[in-house]
């Protein structure tokens, strides 16, 4: 798979302009957008963040509210972007929690249980790691750290 420099800032518009119809978002970013950026294969991070906005608008009927975090942070003298991902839906059950990055996991009727499989999947193969937000009290929340370039 190709890897380029990618800015997550644009990306994360794009996906969403896809949806400009159905949901409003709300985007809390860096100041600087170049300080928002990864290397890594563009078609996959896209995935990325249908899947999870997929999710978000399934969860909230498509009239909930979404918030995507991004910015730039430092750990161990590494650079990472952490990208919060948020919906006021029902949110996701303790017990649940566990299992939804497995695949084939579902609670929907039509579910395929794959997303967060995917996901998860895409998003380790670029050196990062993805996590519920499990401080939450409302909605769901999904954290994702990414190596920044
Ligand atoms: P699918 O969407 O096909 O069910 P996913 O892997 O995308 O498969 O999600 C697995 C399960 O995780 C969902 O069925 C749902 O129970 C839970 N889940 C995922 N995202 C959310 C969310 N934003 N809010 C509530 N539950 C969620
Ligand atoms: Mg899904």
């Amino acid at each position: 798979k190709q890897r380029v420099n990618i800015d997550l800032y644009a990306l994360v518009q794009e996906v969403l302009a896809l949806y400009a119809l159905k949901s409003g978002a709300v985007i809390q970013a860096e100041q600087d957008k170049k300080r928002l950026s990864i290397n890594g294969d563009p078609v996959s991070i896209r995935q990325v963040l249908h899947n999870l906005l997929k999710n978000a608008l399934e969860a909230t009927e498509g009239h909930g509210h979404i918030e995507i975090d991004m910015h730039r942070m430092q750990k161990n003298n590494s650079d990472f972007i952490e990208i919060g991902f948020f919906d006021d839906g029902p949110g996701i059950k303790d017990e649940q929690i566990e299992q939804i990055f497995e695949p084939y996991v579902t609670t929907k009727a039509k579910g395929t249980g794959l997303g967060l499989a995917i996901v998860k999947k895409i998003i380790e193969e670029h050196g990062g790691a993805i996590w519920v937000d499990t401080r939450r009290k409302q909605g769901a929340g999904f954290i994702i750290h990414l190596p920044a370039i």
